[in-house]
């Protein structure tokens, strides 16, 4: 068995350590004993679709929670409300997705896209739900990429996008898929992107399990970009798989297999 090097008080594992020093823009989320028993659940063969939908979910929540929480202070726009009691509080809320500006000149409304979230799809359609329970109403975009399962190194192929309007203004866009195995979607969605003409650091991209071939493929192209993860498995298999990883993520999340 390989051993996860999992530190069971929680906290950040020695090797995730290396990794971060390795790569300045990568976070990695400090696993509590409660985490680290959700991706157990995850990851189990026996677990059927609906509990891998609410485990996930739960994961992908927690893990959104903590990309939100790492974001630079003028993310956050100072807000004071008054409490029951009648006392001020000063606090702050997350900008807004979307921010509207009257223009004096014809008295038009200007609206300007702040964050914005893209799903890889098929398996980034499962944190969208996530993004939305958190920010209700930020603009979601799609870019379609399959893996070409007949090719050598599982070759990226890109089929369909379909992304918020002004994406290039975007002050943040959380690209999603929970999956970072070749690295190859990551990087083919990004070239995408960036083909429109938005910048590296406009991207974060965030997923549930990373691996150091993945990581390493990515950082080589993108050294800029900053990647969220919750976990960084051992490495791949002979099939692109991730391990210890969970099989195939699309599939037992939608229950096209089922175990
Ligand atoms: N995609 C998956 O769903 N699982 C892997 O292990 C690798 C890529």
């Amino acid at each position: 068995m390989w051993s996860s090097n999992t530190n069971m008080n929680g906290g950040i594992k020695d090797s995730d350590k290396l990794l971060k020093l390795k790569y300045p823009t990568l976070s990695i989320q400090s696993l509590s004993n409660y985490l680290l028993a959700l991706h157990t659940k995850l990851r189990d063969q026996s677990t059927n679709t609906q509990e891998f939908v609410k485990y996930s979910n739960k994961l992908v929540h927690s893990l959104l929670e903590y990309t939100l929480s790492i974001l630079p202070a003028d993310y956050y726009d100072i807000k004071t409300i008054q409490t029951p009691c009648n006392v001020p509080f000063q606090g702050c809320s997350l900008i807004s997705s979307i921010s509207y500006n009257n223009n004096n000149t014809d008295n038009t409304m200007n609206s300007q896209l702040n964050l914005c979230g893209i799903s890889i799809v098929r398996a980034g359609e499962s944190m969208e739900f996530g993004l939305r329970s958190l920010i209700p109403d930020i603009p979601i975009g799609k870019i379609l990429i399959q893996r070409d399962e007949f090719t050598q190194n599982k070759q990226a192929k890109l089929f369909y996008t379909k992304l918020p309007m002004n994406i290039t203004q975007a002050k943040q866009i959380f690209l999603m898929d929970p999956m970072l195995a070749t690295g190859g979607s990551c990087i083919l969605a990004i070239k995408t992107l960036i083909k429109l003409g938005v910048t590296i650091q406009q991207i974060t991209f965030i997923n549930l399990i990373a691996c150091p071939e993945g990581l390493q493929r990515v950082y080589a192209k993108y050294p800029q970009l900053k990647i969220v993860t919750s976990f960084v498995d051992q490495g791949l298999n002979e099939h692109c798989y991730i391990l210890p990883g969970i099989g195939d993520y699309g599939d037992r999340y939608f229950g096209t297999v089922t175990p």
